[in-house]
């Protein structure tokens, strides 16, 4: 507790930190905490799981008087965040009894006018606030503090404009505390904007990369999800696992095949209602779910301690979400293991994965021999989604083996394409292989993916040193149809 009272943190607030149980600050709260506190601008580079809300809550709650207005206003990405976010923030506020509410789009507007008028602090995604301010029912004069958390997730997801309305809008004589995983040109451009003389800091996030395990399986398309099911079934450890899907449409599809076959499973993606999307994470806090099944966005910041398991159940496109992804596991100091299921789509974007961190030491796991599983797609409920998925291209995105099995390695004997051979061919992502932009000659030879070897394979391996065969394979890939890929219809949206 001395650690914190050295930041100059109130009594009242201590107290309430005590009760929390947290006995030393994380490091970005070391750092953010004094600036916070002197009132001035700060951007801070901070990752999930890191800290972040006592970082800014705890100077902010400090300045604010209750019943004088609405003095502090945090926009996060997501509505899952912004309860988050309020939830915290009201307990380390319970002495000083600030009214904190919550703002955010997908419920009825009404209970929020009332509630607007009582709130010393206002958490909020961008869309719903703009919202309220064109309706005149937010009244930002009284701004002291505003906080944009989780800043690059937000512009990900289309914010820049809102946010950019909404800073022009609040008072200039403020305290601006911007906080996001990723320093982007937009977020360079927002803060010049908006920001005076910002200090500067960062922190590595808490999870601890000696105690996260990663593993990768080739798993043929049709036989992924059966692979899923035996590694949950026969996970002897317990504890709660998250799954992640690239759309909305594989999340219901994999959340329930899982029911189907007895495994506790939940899914939560941008198209339920917020009251479901609440109940399933509260629920998964609370334990009685094992396995929460998600997209990025739903997920995105949720606080649930104690996942014991990342499962990729499609890879991410972008490499900055498959490091938010493993965040969620090995934290605060307990093991964690991430689980990649890879198969013949999910190649292109392991392989960016594994280029741009070179640091991960991702392992191939023998694949085990498993049950085939039936599996259906699920009703159409993603919603604003007119169209469910047909069976078939729910198992048979990249089906390339026939069926009729039943019991099957998962991985075939043809390809392995994150491996090659002593002497193989150039290390180069070559330009057939779509997608990226970056130039195949930047890549060392040899560099990038290596397993450990030892598991089967060679032990040397390298990831993007692929044979013409395998190039090939990529492109029939590209030509068949896709879970979660490209079509706009909103049963692949990514929220
Ligand atoms: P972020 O916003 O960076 O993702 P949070 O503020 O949600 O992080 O905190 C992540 C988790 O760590 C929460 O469960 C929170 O209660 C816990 N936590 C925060 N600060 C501390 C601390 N100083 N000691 C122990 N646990 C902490
Ligand atoms: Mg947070």
């Amino acid at each position: 507790m001395n650690k914190f009272r050295q930041l100059g943190i109130d009594e009242d607030i201590l107290s309430s930190i005590e009760n929390l149980g947290f006995s030393e600050p994380t490091e970005i709260q070391q750092k953010a905490i004094p600036v916070v506190i002197q009132k001035k601008d700060l951007i801070a580079g901070s990752a999930t799981g890191s800290g972040k809300t006592l970082a800014f809550g705890a100077g902010i709650i400090q300045h604010i008087r209750k019943g004088a207005g609405l003095q502090a206003l945090i926009l996060a990405p997501t509505r899952e965040l912004a309860e988050q976010i309020s939830e915290s923030l009201k307990t380390f506020a319970k002495h000083k009894k600030l009214t904190v509410v919550s703002i955010y789009g997908g419920v009825s507007l009404n209970p929020q006018f009332s509630a607007l008028q009582k709130a010393d602090i206002v958490v909020g995604t961008p869309g719903r606030i703009l919202d309220h301010m064109q309706r005149e029912t937010i009244n930002l004069t009284k701004v002291k503090h505003l906080v944009l958390d989780e800043a690059d997730r937000m512009l990900d997801m289309g914010f820049l404009d809102d946010v950019r309305r909404i800073m022009s809008q609040c008072p200039k004589e403020k305290q601006t505390l911007l906080f996001s995983a990723t320093i982007s040109q937009d977020i360079r451009d927002l803060s010049r904007n908006f920001m005076i003389e910002p200090v500067n800091i960062s922190a590595t996030p808490m999870v601890d990369p000696s105690k996260l395990k990663q593993v990768y399986y080739q798993v043929s398309g049709p036989l992924k999800f059966s692979l899923l099911y035996h590694l949950l079934a026969n996970d002897t450890k317990g504890g709660l696992v998250m799954i992640f899907c690239n759309s909305r449409q594989m999340v219901e599809t994999v959340a329930k095949n899982l029911k189907k076959n007895g495994i506790d499973a939940m899914g939560v993606h941008g198209g339920l209602s917020q009251n479901r999307r609440s109940d399933t994470v509260s629920g998964f806090n609370k334990g009685k779910i094992t396995a929460l099944v998600c997209t990025d966005v739903a997920a995105r910041g949720l606080d649930i301690p104690g996942v014991s398991h990342v499962y990729n159940y499609d890879i991410p496109n972008d490499t900055k979400q498959y490091v938010h992804r493993i965040g969620r596991t090995a934290r605060a100091g307990k093991d964690g293991l991430v689980v990649n299921l890879l198969s013949q789509r999910d190649h292109e974007n392991f392989g960016k994965v594994v280029y741009d961190h070179k640091d991960f030491k991702i392992e191939r796991a023998d694949p085990p021999v498993v049950k085939r599983i039936e599996t259906s797609a699920a009703s159409s409920n993603a919603r604003g989604n007119g169209r469910g998925m047909s069976r078939s291209s729910f198992r048979g995105g990249d089906r390339q083996d026939g069926r009729g099995r039943d019991r099957m390695r998962t991985q075939g004997e043809r390809s392995r394409p994150f491996e090659r051979r002593e002497g193989g061919s150039s290390a180069s992502r070559g330009p057939s292989h779509g997608g990226s932009s970056r130039s195949s000659d930047a890549r060392p030879q040899g560099s990038g993916f290596r397993s450990r070897g030892g598991q089967g394979g060679p032990s040397r391996s390298s990831f993007g040193s692929r044979g013409s065969s395998d190039n090939r394979s990529h492109s029939s890939d590209r030509s068949r149809p896709r879970m979660g890929g490209n079509r706009s219809n909103s049963s692949n949206r990514r929220d």
